[in-house]
């Protein structure tokens, strides 16, 4: 290789006969072009990229990958889009899809943020927007209104578990002409696909089970319909919901093991939730395998006897039993996420649920002693040994 004659001039990439194995990371903001007419030739739709809010390599990689996990090319054809985060994703449809005077419907127990968007700042572009419980199909058609342009809806809500009607959903958004809209995040495509049961959008926080690890922050979102698909690029380069490429670089590796990763923590997910249910001082545990789950024919039917990583509980005795249960189970990351290779717990009253009121918690269930544990991949007993020793803990308190 030559001296460079400027140590400003970017040194030329090598050239090599062999090629990287690995994917490689590509964080230029912008391509330089060889003349006008190519610059020209690319906006119009050409191939390759200009600037990376437009679009990048690691992001496209990192699509075409999720994309073949949903079920591309068989069950949707247009490609996914990566953006910034699961937030941005559900921003893209809204921000890519609605105009002042549409109505959307969601289901009431959505993702914390998307319930915001929702109820606060759709209302303030103009979008009309009502919630509904998803597994009550009399319910949301009720809700319906004329101006009702999608139905966003969440598989497994957060965090009692419960599984939405998708088969009446699906049914429901045919006969009314509206779009739906899936946040397949909980239920990731190893336990259902939405473009397979009538969806017409999927998102995706891959921050969580896709990615793994809790070290990127991103989102992924796809329509079936190109011209959808298109539209919500559009919004997300011009709202700006560019993902890192770093990121999207980490999270292709971690989906290397997506698949091993669910298996197991639904193994340890299982094996937990029977543990609990033992356990003197749990009242109730949820886990949609489980006969006792309010939803249980349902989500047989739906995830094919596959119950997932997420198992919710709920301890007897309030606040006190439930700090003296984290307290003791120090090495299990107590922390608003899900999806970690790790085990994180999550106190929904404290954190995602703490803006409702008390009556409206246990309306949904939710009592100072419920807990969401995000089952990750770490050795069973453990993993149930910590749980068990926190238990105990906390009954001690509240006895
Ligand atoms: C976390 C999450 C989101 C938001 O994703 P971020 O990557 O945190 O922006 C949306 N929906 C669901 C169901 C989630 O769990």
């Amino acid at each position: 290789m030559k001296p460079p004659r400027s140590l400003i001039r970017r040194t030329p990439w090598p050239t090599s006969t062999s090629r990287p194995v690995v994917t490689p990371l590509s964080p230029s903001v912008v391509y330089a072009s060889p003349d006008p007419d190519a610059l020209d030739a690319q906006y119009a739709g050409g191939t390759g990229y200009t600037y990376a809010r437009e679009g990048h390599p690691n992001a496209e990689v990192l699509a075409a990958k999720i994309d073949h996990l949903e079920g591309a090319p068989d069950l949707f054809e247009a490609p996914g889009l990566v953006v910034g985060s699961g937030m941005a994703a559900v921003g893209a449809v809204f921000l890519g899809l609605l105009k002042a005077g549409d109505h959307v419907l969601g289901g009431d127990q959505l993702y914390g943020r998307t319930l915001r968007m929702m109820n606060e700042d759709l209302p303030r572009l103009g979008i009309a927007t009502s919630l509904a419980d998803p597994s009550d199909i009399a319910a949301m058609r009720a809700a319906l209104r004329p101006e009702t342009r999608m139905i966003v809806v969440e598989v497994l809500s957060n965090p009692t578990l419960r599984v939405a009607d998708m088969e009446g959903l699906a049914a429901l958004a045919a006969e009314a002409g509206v779009l739906l809209v899936v946040d397949n995040t909980f239920t990731t495509p190893a336990l259902y696909r939405p473009f397979a049961h009538g969806a017409h959008i999927v998102i995706h926080s891959v921050t969580k089970l896709l990615a793994g690890h809790s070290d990127a922050t991103l989102g992924w979102v796809a329509a079936k319909d190109p011209a959808l698909a298109e539209k919500m690029r559009v919004a997300a380069v011009t709202w700006g919901l560019t993902p890192s490429p770093f990121d999207c670089w980490l999270a292709e590796r971690g989906l290397h093991s997506f698949h091993l990763r669910m298996e197991a923590a639904e193994a340890r997910a299982a094996e937990l939730a029977g543990a609990l249910a033992g356990m003197p001082g749990v009242r109730r545990v949820l886990y949609p395998t489980r006969p006792d789950h309010p939803d249980h024919n349902r989500a047989v039917a739906l995830f094919g006897g596959r119950g997932g990583n997420m198992v919710s509980f709920e301890l007897e005795g309030g606040r006190a039993a439930a700090n003296a249960f984290t307290r003791a189970a120090p090495e299990i990351a107590f922390a608003p996420t899900l999806g970690d290779v790790g085990t994180t717990l999550s106190h929904p009253a404290s954190s995602s649920h703490r803006a409702l009121t008390p009556e409206a918690r246990e309306r949904l269930g939710i009592s100072e002693g419920f807990f969401r544990v995000s089952v990750g991949i770490e050795e069973t007993g453990l993993l149930v040994g910590e749980i068990r020793a926190a238990v105990e803990a906390a009954a001690a308190v509240s006895r």
